[in-house]
């Protein structure tokens, strides 16, 4: 095994990340389209892009526009750069993707997790890791529900782990650089980079399934939160009659939408066990306790909607999460009560539904890994600085 590497010294300003970030996230793209948003003159672009093209980390592409004059060179990343690994972790399955530098997808694994065991979770990721079957991975990202501080898993409940130093493990076990986020932050790097809410400046990040899950991009960019995986929006009250939640509120978040909840609810009024895909599909046959029980979660999904849109000032929503079956078999319902928390001089709430399931998780895990080997970059070794970890 090899030794934990040290985290790595940024040796890039401030204002190479944000040119580095803006080719990554919006390349190809024009230079006078950078130095407006860099807010930077046109020589010092060309002075500040040397090195990435020098380095072999950017390209130069023809321009396409046809526009008369000055050809504008557009900036973007070095396309075959190097691929990527993410990984999103449940309690008991690992989603594990290879992308290229603009995480798009190229390989994929899901396989289960036999053990919680710290070590033994980091020899199984290791090995899908290295069945994705690329020779070229610059990083890892891994992503998980729980907080996470620095290179650490302080609290993930789904794995019950306790401060867990993870991402030295796998980086023991792999030999390139892994890098931790919680899953929802990863989720909403991956929706405002590439996914539903691309070209959206500001949104919510909703998913229901085992929990309850809440993210919020603002100006572009996810906004970030020592708080990010305590799980905040897990307790907001939604109804006064619903069912307890394990901290005895009754009608939050976690009563009203999670699926272990209403799973328990119906299969309590019909008095055997019903799993939450049965109960939705119970509910389109016309059930009438599945019914009541998906209309009751249907209404507090649109009310936790409208609190979400009212007190961030955000007209956007992206919902996701493996439990999100409950808006198609309820949409009109969710709606209504959307519309009855929301004022009806603001502006309509845009709802977004990603139903891609994990593969989305996982490529925001991978996002996030390439956004910190940007970061990362370093000028003062051999060419191509983004792979000097492998
Ligand atoms: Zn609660």
């Amino acid at each position: 095994m090899m030794k934990p590497m040290q985290p790595r010294a940024t040796t890039l300003t401030e204002t190479e990340r944000a040119l580095a970030r803006a080719v990554l996230i919006h390349g190809p793209i024009s230079r006078a389209a950078l130095t407006d948003r860099l807010a930077l003159s046109p020589p010092s672009l060309t002075r500040l892009a040397k090195p990435f093209l020098d380095h072999g980390l950017m390209v130069e592409v023809e321009d396409r526009s046809g526009s008369i004059g000055r050809p504008a060179r557009p900036l973007d990343v070095a396309p075959d750069l190097a691929s990527f690994a993410g990984v999103k972790l449940t309690g008991d399955t690992m989603h594990v993707v290879a992308t290229d530098v603009r995480a798009n997808l190229v390989a994929r694994e899901v396989r289960p997790l036999t053990s919680a065991e710290p070590i033994q979770v980091a020899g199984e990721v290791a090995a899908a890791v290295r069945a994705l079957g690329r020779n070229d991975l610059a990083a890892v990202g891994v992503s998980l529900g729980g907080t996470v501080r620095e290179r650490r898993v302080e609290y993930a409940p789904f794995l019950g782990w306790q401060d867990v130093p993870f991402a030295d493990l796998l980086e023991a076990e792999l030999g390139i650089p892994v890098v931790l986020e919680n899953d929802l932050v990863a989720l909403a790097e991956a929706e405002r980079w590439f996914g539903l809410g691309r070209d959206i400046p500001g949104f919510v990040v909703l998913t229901i399934g085992a929990g309850i899950g809440y993210a919020l991009v603002v100006h572009g960019e996810v906004v970030p939160s020592p708080d990010a995986g305590v799980g905040l929006g897990g307790h907001i009250p939604l109804s006064a009659t619903g069912p307890i939640c394990q901290d005895g509120h009754r009608g939050c978040a976690q009563a009203m939408l999670t699926s272990g909840s209403i799973a328990a609810q119906v299969s309590g009024a019909l008095q055997c066990a019903v799993g939450y895909e049965e109960v939705l599909a119970l509910a389109v046959a016309g059930d009438p306790a599945a019914t009541t029980v998906v209309g009751s979660a249907a209404d507090a999904l649109g009310r936790f909607i409208g609190l979400a849109a009212n007190l961030t000032l955000q007209p956007a929503v992206v919902l996701a999460g493996e439990g999100i079956g409950l808006f198609s078999v309820a949409e009109e319902r969710v709606r209504d009560a959307l519309a009855e928390s929301r004022d009806p001089r603001a502006v309509e709430v845009k709802l977004y539904v990603d139903d891609s399931g994990f593969t989305a998780w996982a490529r925001g895990a991978a996002a996030v890994a390439i956004q910190d080997a940007f970061d990362h970059i370093r000028f003062d070794g051999p060419p191509r600085g983004l792979v000097a970890g492998v």
